[in-house]
């Protein structure tokens, strides 16, 4: 085939939003590189998952049932080869998330792929074109592959919306021989801080501009009031002012909720990375040329305590 292979993503029997996140990416360029989509969902029980991944635009869910209930890499890393010998994909896309780093870029050294990891963005011109951070995040690259014949791209949680509908593709098993040669011990979860900011539908986000740590009582109050979760860009947690679980952006926490209210943050593009696909966002800075306002949808040039102040007394 030429065309589009995603593979999917779960983890403890439950497929994981990034897969939905990938299928929608890949609609995106399917008719450029093919005009042919297969979604690839690995692991035992991996049949359990086709219903799910056959969004709208998926030709095909192909399941390998591997022995493992648990990923491993080695087995995940013999899926994705005997993957892409069978199909010959002209673009393979993963999450860029901790299990695909296991054997993602392992693959792609060993077949000569296109590869660039943690993409934001994704378009098609002959070939295709993936935006990335570059420099330590100071600036964004388009990479193209121009020589390879099939590229893996790893794509960032959360910087895509997620495929919708049931389009019922047909599911067909591929067999692989693999054995795991690791062994899975358990899992521990991680630490979330005292809340979860990527499931919040509405955040209040301060920046540098509230200049004093002892504003924040004053949004923390706010955030309340307005029934929002409190987030903050990158020099609030450096300061020690706000724990690391609020912080959005490249460094921080990727989110995406229906109102994202940013106080004070001028839009470093590393703060951008973690929130411009929220549905709305709204601005406030005194700065009329503050990046911000270019992915803002309602954008307002005031005083954040003027607008804090008028805000707390509306929501009284
Ligand atoms: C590798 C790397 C990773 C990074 N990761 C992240 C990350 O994950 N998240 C992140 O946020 N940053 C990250 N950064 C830092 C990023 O480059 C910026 O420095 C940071 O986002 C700036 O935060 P800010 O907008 O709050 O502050 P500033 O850039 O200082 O902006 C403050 C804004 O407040 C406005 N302002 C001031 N006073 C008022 C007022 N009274 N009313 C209204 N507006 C006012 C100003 O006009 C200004 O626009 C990273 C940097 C690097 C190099």
């Amino acid at each position: 085939m030429s065309g589009v292979l995603v593979i999917a993503e779960s983890r403890r029997g439950e497929l994981r939003e990034v897969s939905l996140e990938l299928i929608s990416a890949a609609l995106g360029v399917k008719d450029d590189a093919g005009g042919r989509l297969a979604v690839a969902a690995i692991g035992a029980g991996a049949a359990q998952h086709a219903d799910a991944l056959g969004a709208d635009g998926v030709d095909e869910v192909l399941t390998v049932d591997a022995s493992t209930e648990h990923f491993e890499p080695h087995v995940h890393g013999a899926a994705l080869e005997t993957l892409i010998e069978q199909e010959q994909p002209t673009l393979v896309l993963l999450g860029h998330t901790i299990d695909s780093l296991g054997f993602g870029p392992a693959v792609a050294a060993r077949h000569g792929l296109g590869f660039a990891s943690d993409v934001t963005r994704l378009a098609w011109d002959e070939g295709p074109v993936a935006t990335r951070g570059g420099y330590g995040g100071k600036v964004e690259v388009e990479l193209d592959f121009p020589e390879r014949e099939c590229v893996l791209l790893m794509l960032r949680a959360g910087a895509f919306a997620a495929a919708e509908g049931s389009g019922g593709a047909a599911a067909r098993a591929v067999e692989v021989q693999a054995e795991p040669r690791t062994e899975h011990l358990g899992f521990r979860d991680v630490e979330t801080g005292d809340v979860d900011i990527t499931k919040a539908d509405f955040l209040l986000s301060i920046g540098r501009g509230i200049e004093d740590k002892d504003a924040l009582p004053q949004f923390e109050e706010l955030a309340d009031k307005m029934g929002a979760t409190l987030s903050v860009s990158r020099p609030l947690v450096d300061a020690g002012w706000m724990p690391n679980a609020r912080q959005v952006g490249q460094s921080g926490k990727t989110v995406k909720p229906k109102v994202y209210l940013a106080l004070g943050i001028s839009g470093a593009v590393q703060h951008l990375a973690g929130m411009q696909t929220a549905e709305t966002i709204i601005a406030v800075n005194t700065d009329p040329e503050a990046p911000i306002f270019s992915v803002a949808h309602y954008g307002v040039v005031a005083d954040l305590f003027d607008v804090a102040d008028e805000l707390a007394e509306q929501f009284e």
